[in-house]
């Protein structure tokens, strides 16, 4: 169930009731091995979920998010930051976070 804050499981993938676990790409946002779905942590806590695909460039080591880290509130990726900053508004419910991932484009 979505509740709106991140622990190390792609929140895309659990609304489909699949845990994957998020892993550090070489751009250094976390990415979903299944959906490529990509979380910034830039500005931690809050939990940026940028609106574009990954291309499953994860790091050798495989790092996930550490347990310190879970808790992170989910937002959307503000679309006119070149930063790949959010809006800083999180994401109030369920729809409005099904709504927001329909939009990004699949690899
Ligand atoms: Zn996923």
């Amino acid at each position: 169930m979505f509740d709106g804050y991140l622990d190390d499981l792609c929140p895309e993938c659990l609304l489909n009731k699949v845990n994957s676990h998020l892993l550090l790409n070489d751009s250094d946002f976390y990415e979903c091995p299944k959906c490529n779905l990509q979380i910034s942590f830039r500005e931690y806590p809050i939990a940026t979920v940028l609106n574009f695909r990954g291309k499953g460039k994860i790091r050798t080591e495989k790092k996930s998010i550490s347990n310190d880290n879970f808790g992170a509130g989910l937002a959307p990726m503000d679309s006119n930051s070149k930063k790949f900053l959010s809006t800083s508004q999180l994401f109030e419910d369920e729809n409005s976070f099904k709504e927001y991932i329909s939009k990004i484009p699949n690899k």
